[in-house]
């Protein structure tokens, strides 16, 4: 990336610059830490227990596990499904790193099925031919909140007796045939990382039907420690816990569980703030040389987390990596979802990945800017969003 680039006339100045995906806190957040702080009740707690119900209820799912990381949900569900080393799961190249790894860690062997070239999701038929007796679980993710193909990914599942644990990292809101994502699985895992759709600074949350699930899953989230384990420093007298599985320290804490009790009931406005920005882009951007996202299909809802344009050198006179550095210089802050993995070392080395092996996850992970698109934006950053595109590309 062309960091030291500079434009004849910044749209934003430095001191302006706009941050891609700034997360929006308000005073109620700050209150409830305060009040966190105030109690001394930092760790897991109530306000972890009132968050898992609320996030429960609105995603329509009879449990809600809350745990650190949404890298930590994957990781535990795909523990918590059973997989054995040699075991496959197959996923998406155009992902982060994140949903890969926690296959890794579980012991489990990572197997690439491209995207469709229009949706930048998962390929139905990609899975199909991606499918081998070794094969274990589905791993799909609903890139930018825009539901993946859930009739065909269930059927596939349901037909070969696999698991299917859904990465809802951008699909918090995100509906396919009235259905919130993340109850097709059997597992859904969310975020609440600092940029996404709600936040928790760090943060993630587990959804399944399955009660017995969902308790060996708290279990592993707290060190495989016995049940309500958190619960033994209470006044009504000491009790004893038993260590009876080896679990890992993923639990939430009560300070981060504080930020999401309020940034879940913004999270419908928020959304309609995001479609007013998204629509806004569309109409700017709809007579420059590049590819803006397809429109939402039909009986879905996409949760609008991320704006991607495909920058080709060969329509715009500007490589990608240059627009990046351009916007850059104008003042605002660009973000890139995603280079395919098998363009990271790391799987190269130790899966023998290439990036031919995925071509329409590579050829979008080499073209794709994403745009800012929080809700927090006014509408004076949302025309300098525009300026300096239409800056660039003219
Ligand atoms: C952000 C993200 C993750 C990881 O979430 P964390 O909460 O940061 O662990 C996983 N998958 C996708 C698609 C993501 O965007």
């Amino acid at each position: 990336m062309q960091k030291s680039l500079t434009v004849s006339r910044p749209i934003r100045s430095k001191e302006r610059f706009l941050v891609f995906g700034r997360p929006t806190i308000e005073e109620a957040e700050i209150a409830e830490v305060v009040d966190s702080l105030r109690k001394c009740w930092l760790g897991t707690g109530p306000k972890v227990a009132r968050f898992e119900r609320d996030f429960a209820a609105y995603v329509g799912s009879p449990h809600a596990i809350g745990v650190h990381s949404c890298t930590a949900a994957l990781h535990l569900s795909l523990l918590a499904a059973g997989l054995q080393p040699g075991d496959e799961v197959v996923t998406t190249p155009l992902t982060f790193c994140a949903t890969t790894n926690a296959i890794l860690h579980a012991g489990a062997t990572p197997v690439l099925a491209d995207i469709d070239r229009r949706t930048f999701n998962i390929d139905p038929a990609a899975v199909e031919r991606a499918i081998t007796p070794r094969t274990k679980a589905l791993l799909p993710v609903h890139f930018a909140g825009r539901p993946c193909d859930m009739d065909a990914l269930g059927d596939i599942a349901r037909r070969r007796g696999l698991v299917l644990i859904e990465d809802c990292a951008h699909a918090i809101e995100t509906r396919y045939k009235g259905r919130p994502a993340g109850t097709f699985g059997d597992f859904g895992c969310f975020s609440f990382y600092a940029t996404k759709n709600i936040t928790t600074g760090e943060g993630g949350m587990v959804i399944t039907r399955d009660e017995e699930k969902s308790a060996r899953l708290k279990m592993l989230a707290l060190h495989g420690m016995s049940k309500d384990a958190w619960k033994r420093f209470s006044d009504d007298g000491y009790k004893h816990y038993s260590v009876v599985e080896l679990g890992f320290k993923y639990n939430m804490m009560d300070l981060q569980a504080a930020i999401g009790l309020h940034q879940l009931p913004r999270i419908e406005r928020w959304l309609e703030r995001r479609r007013q920005i998204w629509d806004a882009y569309d109409r700017a951007f709809a007579d420059l040389p590049i590819e803006l996202p397809a429109p939402e299909e039909a009986g879905t809802r996409h949760a609008l987390h991320l704006y991607t344009i495909l920058v080709d050198e060969a329509r715009c006179g500007i490589s990608r990596d240059a627009f990046l550095g351009a916007m850059t210089a104008h003042g605002i802050g660009v973000g890139v979802h995603y280079q395919a993995l098998p363009e990271h070392p790391l799987y190269q080395r130790l899966l023998g990945w290439k990036p031919t092996d995925c071509p329409h996850a590579t050829e979008v992970g080499r073209h794709t800017v994403s745009l800012p698109i929080s809700a927090g934006l006014t509408d004076e950053d949302v025309a300098d969003v525009i300026a300096a595109v239409k800056a660039i590309l003219a």
